[in-house]
């Protein structure tokens, strides 16, 4: 028995277990001191109303001898699987029924896309992103190259010719950066793609807070991108699917063997996500869904403005928050992550994530979130403006 020794080549993730440990003991010196967390990655607001009246009636209808549902497609669904279609349509990106597949969330899947994938590609992964590109093809024992974000490229890398990628990752909007690639940009990335005979992975987890309707929210809005793209989206961030779990993968025709080869990959290896979830997602999709989802996201994203305007004032530079709920700052005074971490923590209690802990480029930054609620995030913009301009 041989163990898959790849593993022994992953870093350890001390990131989110340090934060806490760290601040579970400021507040056992500090009882009387409230903590503000600006540092979580994870939806607060309840579900919305369409999705859970469609959820109780499908729990309803599972109580029911002729309309209980067992197994259902691997792939999802047709009644959610058009209205992904139809969302889609509304950009005027037309989709093929069969290249919809519905997932358990996003990551599973872009760790999961991996199988259909030789071992023998370079992957490229941009340097800070969410750790999970990494680690999946750490696992596998493929080599990984990183293109450099930082404050030059406004955190948005360009491809460099003189990289030789198979496999490229794309997140945008970013977490943890925020930013997100205008279509010249992403254009150039299909075209490297479609030169270089490779496949960009594009992670689209956060399209719906994107407000601008000139910024591309998939990939498949830039020509050419059929052949040479699978996208990546999630109902986590847009409607608040953490824990529910549903998202949805578009693997093109038009690349070939791939989308045979996904098909049967889920079939073979995964059995679908429950049917009360698929008609929670439906809901999403609905008018009435979209109506309340925008609401949630507005809210997530007054707080965001909130950081940002604070962060303007105070000069403290930073990207994000505009089309994403990441905020990305440069640590004043040219402080490391940690040591900013530790300053906020101590001065003002508000906690956020050290951005080295996303990758190199990472240190000297720091992600804010504004998924926390209103009064938390003016209550730490307040806090700031004092600690700051105080100085
Ligand atoms: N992609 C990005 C960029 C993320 O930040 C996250 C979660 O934080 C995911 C994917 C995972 O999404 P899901 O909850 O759908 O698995």
């Amino acid at each position: 028995m041989n163990i898959n020794e790849n593993y022994l080549n992953l870093e350890q993730s001390y990131l989110f277990s340090t934060i806490a440990k760290k601040v579970n003991e400021f507040a056992d010196k500090n009882p009387d001191k409230k903590i503000i967390r600006l540092g979580i990655g994870d939806v607060t607001l309840p579900l919305c109303k369409a999705v859970i009246e469609a959820m109780h009636k499908a729990v309803d209808e599972m109580s029911v001898q002729g309309t209980f549902r067992g197994y259902g497609p691997e792939q999802g669904y047709d009644f959610l699987r058009n209205a992904v279609k139809d969302y889609y349509a509304k950009r005027n990106v037309e989709l093929e029924l069969d290249e919809i597949f519905i997932s358990d969330g996003a990551k599973s899947d872009l760790g999961n896309i991996l199988d259909i994938f030789g071992k023998d590609n370079t992957v490229l992964v941009p340097d800070p992103v969410y750790p999970v590109y990494v680690d999946t093809n750490i696992m596998a024992g493929r080599k990984v190259v990183f293109a450099n974000a930082n404050g030059d490229n406004e955190f948005l890398p360009m491809p460099d010719e003189n990289v030789k990628a198979d496999i490229i990752y794309l997140c945008s909007p970013n977490n943890p950066t925020g930013a997100v690639y205008n279509k010249e940009q992403l254009k150039k990335w299909v075209d490297y793609a479609l030169l270089n005979n490779a496949i960009i992975l594009f992670d689209s987890a956060y399209e719906c807070f994107i407000s601008d309707e000139d910024l591309p929210r998939s990939i498949y809005e830039i020509e050419g991108s059929k052949k040479c793209a699978i996208e990546f989206c999630s109902l986590s961030k847009t409607a608040g699917f953490t824990g529910t779990r549903c998202g949805y993968t578009v693997v093109p025709n038009a690349l070939g063997k791939l989308n045979k080869f996904w098909l049967r990959r889920q079939t073979t290896k995964f059995n679908g996500v429950p049917y009360i979830i698929q008609r929670g997602a439906e809901a999403v999709f609905t008018e009435q869904g979209q109506k309340e989802i925008k609401e949630n996201i507005g809210y997530y994203k007054e707080n965001a403005k909130v950081i940002s305007e604070t962060l303007t004032r105070l000069g403290i530079w930073h990207v994000g928050g505009k089309h994403s709920p990441y905020i990305w700052l440069k640590c004043p005074n040219n402080m490391s992550s940690w040591d900013f971490f530790d300053y906020l923590l101590e001065n003002i209690q508000v906690v956020g994530t050290p951005g080295a802990g996303f990758g190199k480029n990472g240190e000297g930054y720091f992600r804010l979130t504004s998924f926390g609620s209103k009064e938390n995030t003016i209550e730490a913009m307040k806090r700031f403006e004092k600690l700051f301009s105080d100085k």
